[in-house]
């Protein structure tokens, strides 16, 4: 689809923005999702503060943007959020990140904070933003979510979230990886076997897609099929009576009379869970 942006040449100059910090959601992969007031925000800041300045250098030339650009993330020295905030009480100062919502899973949170303590006015232009997009595609109730970021790397950490959030009546969100996604359903058919699954991938592009199922499907789905791109995950909320294959439960039974890796394969073939995941819990277990 061709997008008519304003054209930058063809406007008399505008009142220039008052001072403060603005918060500007850019798109999360379709250029036609910028919105006219972010637009207007980025052409007339005198700063944008940005994760990556090629990033959005490029999303500035597409908008006819000539905005100045100061890299900054939550990880920028005090020296460098102090100049920026500096910047804010005078001027308007425009802050970015690579895709979507700045703040959620990116940078922002240290600015916003501070620029509100030291009295700098700050304003949010709403946009993309994956985790909300997810929702809407994946068929899930929506009337509470709760946002979970990106879950742990690791096998334990991860379990343990996946402990905490498990009697949240609400569905989850959580952002993820590719080469992270097949880990994280095997985790989630062993804690929730009962829960309606979606993936969300890609969302706004040419190869968008969201698959619904129980995490057991679509770990082996994307077991045969690695997962590319951009993905949220969403885990639906707990239905009574669905939660009963309890693996745990399972495992500890099985283990009673068999070795891990006989228990594992039993529990396998009883619940359609990956044998590989069970043994490795099967050995956690019987290590306790
Ligand atoms: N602040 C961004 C937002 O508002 O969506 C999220 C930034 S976070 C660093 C990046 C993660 O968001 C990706 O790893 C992925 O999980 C998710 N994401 C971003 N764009 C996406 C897209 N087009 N489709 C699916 N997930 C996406």
């Amino acid at each position: 689809m061709a997008i008519a942006y304003p054209d930058p040449s063809s406007e008399t100059p505008s009142e220039p923005l008052g001072a403060g910090l603005y918060i500007v959601a850019t798109p999360i992969g379709n250029l036609g999702d910028i919105t006219l007031r972010a637009i207007d925000v980025l052409r007339r800041a005198t700063l944008v503060a940005c994760e990556d300045t090629r990033v959005t250098g490029r999303l500035l030339k597409a908008v006819g943007a000539h905005t100045r650009m100061q890299r900054y993330d939550d990880y920028a020295s005090d020296e460098t959020r102090r100049r920026i905030l500096d910047r804010a009480h005078g001027e308007a100062v425009a802050l970015v990140s690579d895709a979507g919502t700045p703040l959620v899973s990116d940078p922002g949170y240290r600015l916003v904070r501070e620029a509100r303590a030291a009295g700098i006015a700050v304003t949010t232009i709403p946009g993309p933003c994956a985790a909300i997009a997810g929702l809407t595609l994946a068929g899930l109730p929506s009337d509470r979510f709760l946002f979970g970021g990106f879950l742990p790397v690791r096998d334990k950490a991860r379990r343990e979230v996946l402990e905490e959030l498990g009697a949240v009546e609400s569905t989850l969100i959580f952002y993820e990886t590719g080469p992270r996604l097949v880990r994280s359903l095997e985790a989630m058919a062993l804690a929730w076997p009962g829960r309606t699954v979606a993936v969300a991938r890609e969302l706004t592009k040419l190869h968008e897609e969201c698959r619904p199922g129980s995490a057991a499907e679509l770990a082996a789905h994307y077991r045969d099929h690695p997962a590319k791109g951009e993905i949220v995950l969403l885990v639906g909320p707990p239905v009574a009576g669905r939660e009963a294959a309890d693996p745990d439960a399972l495992l500890a039974g099985a283990l009673e009379d068999m070795s891990p890796s006989k228990a594992a394969a039993s529990v396998a073939k009883a619940t359609g869970l990956d044998r590989k995941a069970l043994y490795a819990r099967a050995l956690e277990l019987k290590a306790r």
